[in-house]
């Protein structure tokens, strides 16, 4: 998440920051830094405390979760926190549970937690074909889904995901605790409805009997960041959709929704002429951009081919 002064930025850290190395080399000047300015440093030992230390310090401190992105950032100047408040020891925080008819993910759980986490993987299959294919173990060991999306990366493969599944975002300030549809979460690139003294405390994903979900990328090796992605939920009632969430990763989404699409799946049949008719529909509504990865016009191809799988997928899935 980015802090005010920080947000003229965007566009260049759109084009630079994924991969960050490609910072370096379009940045210029801070090609060369590679130590972080000075910051305090402060351990929150409960979530109470967090919200106590980010209020003391102001809008100049910043949340550390596992520091995969912001220490990167820290380096290379792109980010001068002058306090980094660490949320590490807050075990509250990293749980995965079901409660009543919801799934119940805490900020901190890293990503390799929700990767073996059975009941995650049964319920919502959509964020372990994510988890799959994000990074690398080391990433995955340390990295958490708090980070992951109050880093607000379009690029970001758990972003879309949970899009498509309409999770619900609870964040928490010392005034107390509110939940933000993850549909409203993103307020643009590297930038979410957080507020600088406010916690991301937790997702939670509404439990649908018959709902079926999945994922699928294509980047440019293992590991590697989406080209392109992404991620479908379907509910059915017979052979109808009665819902239809769509996400997708590093096309130019508005919020990573594919909601024309949605719209034109939800009531109707599921088949695969349907299908693919939702995945021109999804290509014809993104805006990608031309880089390192590839043209835009791959990237809509991309879109269209990705989307009609995710939705087969996701009724196989939805249909046992
Ligand atoms: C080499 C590499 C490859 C990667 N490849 C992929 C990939 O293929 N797909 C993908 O999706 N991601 C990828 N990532 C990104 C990674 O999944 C996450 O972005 C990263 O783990 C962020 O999580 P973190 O816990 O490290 O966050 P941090 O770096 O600690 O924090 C990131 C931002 O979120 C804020 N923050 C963290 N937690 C909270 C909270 N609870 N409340 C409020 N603000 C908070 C911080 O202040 C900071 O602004 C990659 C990262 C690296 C380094």
């Amino acid at each position: 998440m980015l802090h005010p002064g920080e947000r003229r930025d965007n566009a260049r850290l759109t084009l630079c920051l994924t991969p960050l190395l490609r910072v370096a080399a379009a940045a210029g000047t801070i090609a060369f830094m590679q130590v972080p300015a000075q910051f305090e440093y402060e351990r929150a030992s409960s979530v109470e405390h967090a919200l106590a230390l980010l209020a003391k310090y102001g809008p100049e401190s910043r949340v550390i979760a596992g520091g995969h992105s912001l220490i990167p950032m820290m380096k290379l100047r792109l980010a001068r926190p002058e306090a980094l408040i660490d949320v590490n020891e807050l075990a509250e925080l990293a749980t995965i549970e079901v409660t009543g008819d919801e799934l119940r993910i805490g900020a901190l759980v890293r990503h390799a937690e929700l990767l073996a986490s059975e009941v995650a993987g049964g319920l919502f299959p959509i964020l372990h074909d994510a988890e799959r294919v994000i990074a690398d173990p080391i990433v995955r060991n340390r990295g958490t889904i708090g980070g992951s999306l109050c880093q607000a990366d379009p690029s970001e493969d758990l972003s879309a995901a949970f899009t498509a599944v309409r999770a619900i975002a609870v964040i928490r300030g010392e005034e107390g605790e509110r939940t933000v549809p993850v549909r409203d979460f993103f307020a643009g690139p590297y930038d979410t409805v957080v507020g600088p003294a406010e916690l991301l405390v937790e997702l939670r994903l509404p439990i649908r009997d018959g709902l079926g979900s999945a994922y699928t990328k294509v980047g440019r090796r293992a590991g590697d960041w989406a080209v392109a992605a992404a991620g479908a939920a379907l509910a059915l009632d017979g052979p109808d959709v009665t819902e239809a969430g769509i996400g997708l990763t590093a096309v130019g989404a508005p919020r990573f929704v594919a909601a024309e699409a949605e719209d034109f799946l939800r009531g109707g049949a599921a088949t695969p002429d349907r299908f693919e008719k939702a995945g021109t529909i999804a290509a014809g509504h993104c805006s990608p951009a031309a880089d390192q990865r590839g043209p835009a016009d791959y990237k809509r191809h991309l879109v269209a081919t990705l989307t009609t799988r995710a939705l087969h997928l996701a009724q196989a899935r939805a249909e046992g």
